[in-house]
């Protein structure tokens, strides 16, 4: 008999290798690692246990089976008798708080009469493109089928913006039919009406379907992976958790330290993903960076992930970031192993944090649960080698594996435009493999691969599966989350490329994608696209905060009223834009900024950001925007940021600002605001600007200057300076 190593026996019983360590010590055998041969003797014990674990586990199948009899007959019966305080009460009451949940989004159905919604569900949808929970369909050399979703008849399939008609189809009735549904909720539908998202799984509800979204375009040529080609593939992490509690530490420190040989004094560059070496073995990082902030690319990230690290700071605790990463994970099953982190600072505790995760059915093996636990430092490093390897335990169990000999597919986790290199793409390679010259597809960017190079520059000659890599080669810049492909020549990817562009237009077109701006609202209002403007409020106080609230909130006309869908103090984050973009909202700043990402992501989603110092402009400017009478735009376009890193003072000038311009750039002429902590605290002018001892008229981003502000003194380190030009822009109103 072949030998059986500790972790292919834990494989075998669908346990971690420590569980199992833990077990057999338990049974007072001494394992050495999950590398040791398990004996004979072990094999024996450890079948006996399970085998008395069985009948336990039958007791509790009949009392499921008890329940589950009670669950049905309330849902066909819609009442059932049960004893207070049981079990089975509780469950019924869950059930009771569900079928709630699915009246009010019928009720909300009933609301939607504006395509915002539309517009949120086409985003999901677009996120979920291509790095959707990859059905393990391989297919058998002999070309039997193994496919997973095998025989559930109620499933089907459903496309994004179907029509009524195709819809009825693969439901199975008449259209008339779903027609006369969509108007028992409100909605007056014709047969080629397209339908959004949430009305499609209401229908589909409405029949006992469950729905599953079909591929995107392309999906049908993509390669099916042959199971005699599998290889062992490399883990792809993501770290999660919360601001502060030491993911970029983790990250970093994991890169530094495990530089192959060779490598060492190469320049890295964050490329969105990069892998390591541990044990021989590579594991993928990727390492995106921000957290609240990217919200929308994580919920992709997940999806494209196989192990969640999730870093818990031990002198902290299980904080709103910690839980809604563990929530993230466990919707896209992705098991998470735990980082207890910071465990070098003498008030960490790891049991309390053990403690906190048992609350988030994350309980520690060392507990007797199934979640992998490390206490490290990422700081000074302590533990993370265990960390790494333990990562890979988990990959074992995971049986991660992938075809490398078909045509590469993937998913773009970053892209950018550079000068010089066109766009430059960092793809993740989930199956097969992509070389240069390759025809290739990214959402609807098509072009052919110029270079590949890893993170450190260097260039590789192909990429296989869980490679990281920057590509050139594309035509346009494509998104990240979007769906990457290897096509079969030039024309392929043309056609897959065009006609994911036909759609994408028609779509962006329809539900005018991303936010709207103040002047284009007077027409969607008039077309009775909108029914509500919706409003983000950011100011710089409470008080603030509050009367612009009620102020704006009360403003209405026959046609439309305004909703505030988010008001609190602070500067206009990431996280505001993403929930601008997400339901069609503007943002409405009061004495405050924006943060660098933010602005940039505005820019991209085209959300509509307006800043203000007076409450009564504001008012003014909201109240014409519904009357259509909004006057020709002057806005503040941003030119530059600069962050005080010293300051000194200067006779006659006054205090001096030793700055390094971070972005855009700075003139002499330019406005500019000062802002601590989010908090802008001076608007003015400039009344010098230096470069050592020389007045310049521009200073470029990446460099160093000295900035003095016109009538004000009290600069501090840290202190952030926006440069803004003023901008006057007609209205376009095309009555
Ligand atoms: P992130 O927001 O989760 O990416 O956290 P960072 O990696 O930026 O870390 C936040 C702060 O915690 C930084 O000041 C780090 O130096 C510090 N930090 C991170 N890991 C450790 C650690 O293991 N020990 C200590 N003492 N500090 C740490
Ligand atoms: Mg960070």
């Amino acid at each position: 008999m072949p030998k059986v190593r500790i972790y292919e026996l834990a494989k075998k019983y669908k346990i971690s290798s420590n569980a199992l360590i833990t077990i057999l010590k338990e049974l007072k055998f001494e394992p050495k690692s999950h590398m040791s041969v398990a004996t004979d003797d072990m094999i024996t014990a450890v079948t006996k246990k399970f085998a008395e674990g069985k009948k336990e586990a039958k007791k509790e199948m009949e009392h499921k089976e008890q329940i589950k009899a009670a669950v049905e007959r309330k849902t066909s019966v819609g009442k059932v008798s049960t004893t207070p305080g049981s079990e089975v009460e509780t469950i019924i009451k869950k059930i009771d708080k569900k079928l709630k949940k699915k009246e009010r989004r019928k009720k909300k159905i009933l609301n939607v009469v504006d395509k915002q919604a539309v517009a949120k569900t086409f985003k999901s949808t677009m996120a979920n493109l291509g790095s959707g929970k990859s059905k393990k369909k391989y297919k058998k050399s002999s070309g039997e089928d193994e496919g997973v979703d095998l025989g559930n008849p109620n499933l089907i399939e459903v496309n994004e913006f179907m029509s009524v008609a195709e819809l009825a189809k693969v439901i199975d009735v008449k259209p008339t039919e779903i027609i006369t549904k969509l108007f028992e909720l409100g909605v007056m539908a014709t047969i080629n009406q397209r339908l959004d998202m949430a009305s499609i799984e209401t229908i589909a509800d409405e029949y006992g379907k469950e729905v599953t979204l079909i591929a995107e375009i392309g999906e049908d040529v993509l390669q099916d992976e042959n199971v005699d080609h599998l290889i062992k593939r490399a883990p792809v992490v993501t770290v999660m958790g919360h601001v502060d509690h030491g993911k970029t530490s983790l990250l970093d420190f994991v890169r530094s330290a495990n530089v192959v040989e060779g490598e060492a004094g190469a320049i890295t560059q964050h490329i969105g993903a990069y892998d390591v070496e541990c044990q021989g073995e590579k594991i993928t990082f990727l390492d995106t960076p921000g957290h609240e902030a990217f919200t929308a690319m994580r919920a992709r990230g997940a999806q494209i992930t196989d192990i969640v690290v999730l870093v818990v700071a031990a002198d902290d605790g299980v904080r709103p970031q910690t839980i809604e990463a563990i929530d993230h994970a466990k919707a896209a099953e992705v098991p998470i192993v735990v980082a207890i982190n910071k465990i070098d600072k003498p008030n960490a505790n790891p049991d309390s944090i053990r403690n906190e995760l048992s609350n988030h059915n994350l309980l520690s093996e060392e507990w007797g649960g199934k979640t992998i636990m490390v206490e490290i430092s990422a700081k000074h490093g302590d533990n993370v080698d265990k960390l790494l390897e333990m990562i890979l335990l988990q990959a074992e169990m995971l049986d991660l594996m992938a075809d490398p000999q078909i045509r590469a597919q993937g998913v773009v986790i970053d892209a950018r435009l550079e000068k010089g290199r066109g766009p430059v793409v960092t793809v993740l390679v989930q199956k097969g493999t992509c070389k240069v010259g390759d025809s290739v597809v990214a959402g609807v960017q098509k072009g052919r691969i110029r270079t590949i190079t890893d993170d450190k520059s260097k260039t590789m000659p192909n990429i296989g599966p869980s490679m990281p890599a920057q590509i050139t080669g594309l035509g346009g810049v494509p998104q990240a989350g979007d769906s990457f492909m290897a096509c079969v020549n030039d024309q392929e990817a043309k056609e897959i490329s065009g006609k994911r562009a036909i759609i994408k237009r028609g779509q962006d077109a329809r539900n005018n994608l991303g936010g709207i701006t103040l002047d284009q609202i007077f027409e969607r209002i008039k077309d009775g696209q909108i029914k509500d403007l919706r409003l983000i409020i950011k100011g710089d106080v409470d008080g603030s905060v509050e009367v612009l609230s009620d102020t704006l909130g009360k403003i209405q006309t026959d046609e439309v009223k305004t909703s505030i869908i988010r008001q609190s103090v602070g500067a206009i984050s990431e996280s505001d834009v993403i929930l601008a973009s997400a339901s069609g909202a503007f943002i409405i700043g009061f004495h405050v900024s924006i943060d660098s990402r933010a602005r940039e992501l505005a820019k991209q989603e085209k959300v509509d950001i307006r800043l203000y110092d007076i409450i009564y402009e504001a008012e003014d400017d909201v109240k014409k925007a519904l009357e259509g009478m909004l006057s020709p735009e002057i806005s503040e376009r941003f030119v530059g940021e600069a962050e005080v890193r010293d300051t000194f003072k200067v006779p006659k000038i006054g205090s001096i600002a030793g700055s390094y311009v971070k972005t855009g750039r700075f003139k002499r002429s330019d406005k500019v605001k000062l802002s601590r902590g989010g908090k802008i605290i001076y608007t003015g002018t400039l009344n010098s600007l230096r470069r050592f001892k020389d007045d310049v008229k521009e200073v470029k981003e990446g460099f160093e200057c000295g900035i003095g502000l016109e009538n004000y003194n009290d600069i501090k380190v840290g202190d952030l300076i926006e440069a803004y030009e003023i901008v006057e822009t007609a209205r376009k109103l095309e009555v």
